[in-house]
């Protein structure tokens, strides 16, 4: 993808201020880098990536851009492992955020006369809060429920008509079979869903799609980078619009660190245009998706990726063969008779590397067929034969934050 000269012009004024902030991350990071030879998107191209690990030596507030009396807000990254990674906001980053926001609900044709319930975490995480501020902006009604507590969000969800849901993939999924269980769907008034923060399959899609009586809208985003926001899906599903107006996208080999050709799958890299609290120069995502080309049937004049594919930390190589859990999704798609709940456990037995696929079958097929169908499958897809192990839905669990599919054994 070319850059366009408003987004290089703004990075352009952007390291100049990084690079003039003394004992400023940047300014340490890039030094010995002369910032005035960067002509060219080429050259900015050459620039060496930000990577998670620095974030998180930047604890607690190292990544400060701006005076402390500018900064707002801190949210920090769920972080599960060591330190986490603190991100300062701006006012003016605070309301940029809103108005990403905001513009992904309009994306989806969500309005002011909209009722969203808000089932992602408040607290340290981006997710509710971002949600919020979007809506209000808007101009819609909030119900501010974050996670949990299914009776109180069902509840709601009946007597205030909600008519969005905002929530994690799996949580959606289980408040849809929650309202199937107690045959409430009739009282139920969702019309749209907004889905964010952990990749899901199709089958999961039009299940909870089917379930709910909903549309669903992918929405993107990432703590580092404001939070959940700067991409959503509209109404033709194909991928997600992006806000390059205030991101720069690039899409790399993860392995080489070179630019892949546009259309084809790698990690994305963002650099921000706007942030003042905390901007970030080609941080790497780690997220797997792809530019797609050419307009949306939409009309929104916004460029395009793909829905995610995984991410790269999610990759597993057995026997030499990459997985990533997108792969594993399109064989669910392909096998009938397969849900879209799945575990796979990958272990190190007799010497050789054994991965086994747990996944839940639809009600009343012959689960030792679909057993063997899959295996044939994955070997035709995948190049790998693995062991299957079909199960009853409702088998696998479910969890209410992001849920952990793939567990490998082997270390
Ligand atoms: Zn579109």
């Amino acid at each position: 993808m070319r850059m366009k000269e408003e987004a290089f012009a703004l990075i352009k004024e952007q390291l100049a201020r990084l690079m003039a902030l003394d004992g400023g991350f940047y300014q340490k990071k890039f030094a010995g880098i002369d910032i005035s030879a960067i002509q060219s998107q080429e050259d900015f191209e050459k620039l060496p990536f930000t990577n998670k690990d620095e974030l998180r030596e930047a604890y607690p507030l190292g990544l400060a851009a701006v005076p402390e009396e500018e900064i707002v807000r801190i949210h920090s990254s769920s972080g599960t492992t060591g330190t986490p990674i603190i991100i300062p906001y701006t006012k003016k980053d605070v309301s940029d955020w809103a108005y990403l926001f905001k513009r992904c609900y309009e994306t989806a044709g969500i309005t002011s006369r909209d009722r969203i319930q808000v089932t992602p975490g408040y607290g340290l995480w981006t997710a509710g809060i971002g949600f919020q501020t979007g809506a209000e902006l808007l101009g819609a009604m909030v119900v501010p429920m974050g996670p949990g507590n299914t009776d109180k969000q069902i509840r709601m969800m009946m007597d205030l008509k909600s008519t969005v849901l905002c929530a994690t993939s799996s949580y959606a999924l289980l408040l849809a079979e929650e309202i199937a269980k107690r045959g409430v769907g009739d009282q139920i008034h969702l019309k749209k869903g907004v889905i964010g923060s952990e990749r899901w399959g199709e089958k999961m899609r039009r299940r909870i799609a089917a379930e709910l009586g909903v549309q669903l809208y992918d929405i993107y985003g990432l703590t580092e980078v404001y939070g959940p926001g700067i991409a959503m899906s509209c109404d033709y599903e194909c991928g997600m619009h992006y806000w390059d107006d205030f991101v720069y996208f690039e899409i790399i080999n993860p392995h080489t660190g070179e630019l892949v050709p546009d259309g084809e799958v790698g990690e994305l890299v963002i650099t921000t245009l706007r942030k003042e609290g905390a901007p970030l120069i080609r941080y790497r995502t780690h997220d797997l998706t792809r530019f797609l080309p050419g307009d949306c049937a939409c009309g929104c004049p916004f460029p395009r990726i793909d829905t995610l594919i995984g991410r790269t930390d999610d990759m597993v190589k057995v026997k030499g063969v990459n997985i990533y859990p997108g792969q594993i999704d399109d064989v669910l798609k392909e096998v009938k008779g397969a849900s879209s709940e799945y575990q796979v456990m990958i272990d190190h037995l007799y010497g050789k590397d054994i991965m086994t696929l747990f996944f839940e079958t639809e009600p009343g097929v012959d689960k030792e067929e679909v057993g063997r169908e899959m295996q044939n499958i994955f070997k035709l897809r995948v190049g790998l034969t693995i062991l299957t192990k079909p199960v009853s839905i409702g088998e696998l669990p479910r969890s209410e934050k992001k849920s952990t599919r793939i567990f490998d054994n082997r270390y």
